[in-house]
């Protein structure tokens, strides 16, 4: 294998059962899988999801959803960002659920629904203080009435979405609370009016961490079931911890790991540089392994000179500028590399398929945290030249 991405579809499902466990088996879990499922692969990771007994699946994009249909996939799909109006003949026909902010957009969903002779699942986005999607919380009610009286459309359900949840700052915590408060505030209003407002959600992935007040009816948990924790539960201040005391730590583990091999190698001499622009140059004889992967398949350019691979085991810094589709590693005047030996450019603790068991370990979000980005990036961004294989 040239380059590759391995995706782990059995550590995807224990990511999920560690989500449950937490929240709890009466709170459903919707699984974002927007960005083809954040690098992994969404039809893949989606029946993976539903085999784990996740209720629905999350898209930001209409064709994304459409996708899945074609796979076969039959739980509800919600499409979290908004929609173009010419795409609302497409999310009737795949069935798929967008969340409302605003009433233009909710009478020409109903109107088509109403053409086509169908009533259409829809959820309420209430805006909190994220200030993206959503409509202001005072509109609420009212743009729920709007739902529940039209001819073809069905409040599903209302939901918010948490800007600082994976924060652990207390100012970050308060504002979460703010969030939360305003949130079912609206909701009261809604139930109080005699208004059904369906499936009730906020929990994002520093919320299932971080604020139990937040799972509500459904979590929907993106990057925590890809892996990574953005935040640490005993980060939060003491006040905090005690409220979420009864909670032990939550552990997953990532799902992707990318890989490469080393594709040639060369002798080269100290003095000599290698890549564009001479941006390394040997301080003693040594030799150089070219591995077949660069920034356009994900491995960010700027990791140039700042990153190493894991070849048997053992950790050699990547030298030069990442190109395109190329960079080069520094594997020392005396190795014992061969050409075609595997390197891993992020994984986890555990190698399973490396000959030698590897005491370094080194995942996306350290690679996320050395280019200064977030590790959703970084898996967003292995690209679509980069073979995925699914193993068990
Ligand atoms: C992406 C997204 C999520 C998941 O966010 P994570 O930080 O990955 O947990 C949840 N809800 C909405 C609306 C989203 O767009």
């Amino acid at each position: 294998m040239r380059t590759g991405a391995i995706i782990r579809l059995n550590r995807f499902k224990e990511n999920i059962n560690t989500v449950k466990t937490r929240v709890g088996k009466d709170i459903q879990i919707c699984v974002p899988v927007k960005a083809d499922a954040y690098g992994h692969g969404a039809l893949q990771i989606s029946k993976a999801a539903i085999e784990a007994g996740a209720y629905c699946l999350g898209v930001a994009d209409v064709t994304e959803g459409v996708e899945l249909r074609k796979g076969g996939i039959q739980a509800p799909i919600l499409l979290f960002s908004q929609a173009h109006p010419s795409e609302i003949p497409l999310i009737i026909k795949a069935k798929i659920i967008p969340f409302i902010s605003d009433e233009e957009f909710a009478a020409s969903l109903n109107k088509q629904a109403e053409t086509e002779k169908i009533k259409l699942p829809v959820h309420l986005k209430i805006d909190t203080g994220m200030n993206r999607m959503g409509c202001p919380v005072n509109e609420a009610l009212a743009l729920a009435a709007m739902i529940k009286n039209s001819s073809s459309l069905e409040l599903a359900g209302t939901v918010t979405h948490l800007s600082v949840s994976d924060s652990a700052n207390k100012s970050d915590i308060d504002f979460t609370n703010t969030q939360l408060a305003r949130f079912k505030k609206a909701v009261s209003a809604i139930k109080n009016a005699g208004i059904n407002p369906g499936i009730v959600h906020a929990a994002n992935s520093g919320a299932v961490i971080l604020h139990p007040n937040a799972w509500l009816d459904m979590v929907r948990p993106g990057i925590l079931l890809y892996g990574f924790k953005t935040v640490q539960e005993y980060e939060a201040p003491v006040e905090h911890l005690k409220k979420i005391s009864k909670l032990s730590s939550i552990i997953v583990k990532p799902v992707m790991e990318l890989k490469s091999a080393v594709s040639l190698i060369k002798k080269l001499n100290k003095g000599e540089a290698v890549s564009y622009g001479r941006a390394w140059t040997a301080k003693k004889d040594t030799t150089i392994g070219i591995l077949s992967i660069g920034y356009a398949d994900g491995l960010p350019r700027l990791a140039s000179n700042r990153w190493q691979v894991i070849i048997n085991g053992e950790a050699f810094p990547l030298v030069g500028r990442i190109t395109m589709d190329q960079c080069c590693v520094d594997l020392g005047a005396n190795t014992s590399v061969k050409r075609w030996d595997e390197a891993i450019i992020f994984g986890d603790d555990i190698y399973p398929e490396q000959p030698k068991k590897s005491a370094i370990t080194q995942n996306a979000a350290e690679l996320a945290s050395v280019v200064r980005t977030i590790p959703y990036e970084i898996t967003c961004n292995v690209s679509k030249r980069v073979k995925r294989i699914y193993k068990l």
